[in-house]
């Protein structure tokens, strides 16, 4: 995943202004490419939950790039982003997360075991087992 914060880094990096009384010359291109990483690494690990990605992720490097490069670096951002969002999307539903992680399903079989079955990417249940989500939220506020 990180050849799409890289592209972006390196699309970008001839912009960046470092702060001249900064105690290290490179802080700004150290924080454009973790953001860029984190933004990248949030995409696929949490893509439903992560809303307007490229908006985010413009907000937090804006500050380090001169007005005159604004709508560049979000135009960057946004085709970049949609790259990867792509690449997430069509990856085969393999059990596995781009990271290696394995997929399961949240719930418990009736013998107490973890459910093996391949969760769906919209609530972490598997086919069988996706009523729970929607009592999910009802219970959570009693058992608290
Ligand atoms: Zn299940």
């Amino acid at each position: 995943m990180y050849r799409f914060s890289r592209a972006i880094y390196r699309e970008l990096a001839g912009e960046i202004v470092e702060d001249p009384h900064g105690a290290c010359a490179h802080a700004h291109h150290e924080r454009v490419l973790r953001a860029c990483e984190a933004a990248v690494e949030r995409l696929a690990t949490d893509r439903h939950y992560f809303a307007r990605p490229a908006r985010t992720l413009f907000a937090d490097i804006r500050a380090y790039f001169p007005m005159s490069s604004q709508l560049r670096v979000l135009r960057v951002i946004e085709r970049y982003l949609q790259f990867a969002d792509e690449f997430l999307a069509k990856q085969p539903q393999n059990g596995f997360d781009v990271y290696g992680n394995p997929l399961q399903c949240r719930a418990s079989t009736r013998k107490g075991t973890p459910c093996q079955r391949m969760p769906l990417p919209h609530n972490g249940y598997c086919p069988s087992h996706q009523h729970l989500a929607e009592t999910e939220e009802l219970e959570s506020p009693l058992a608290a």
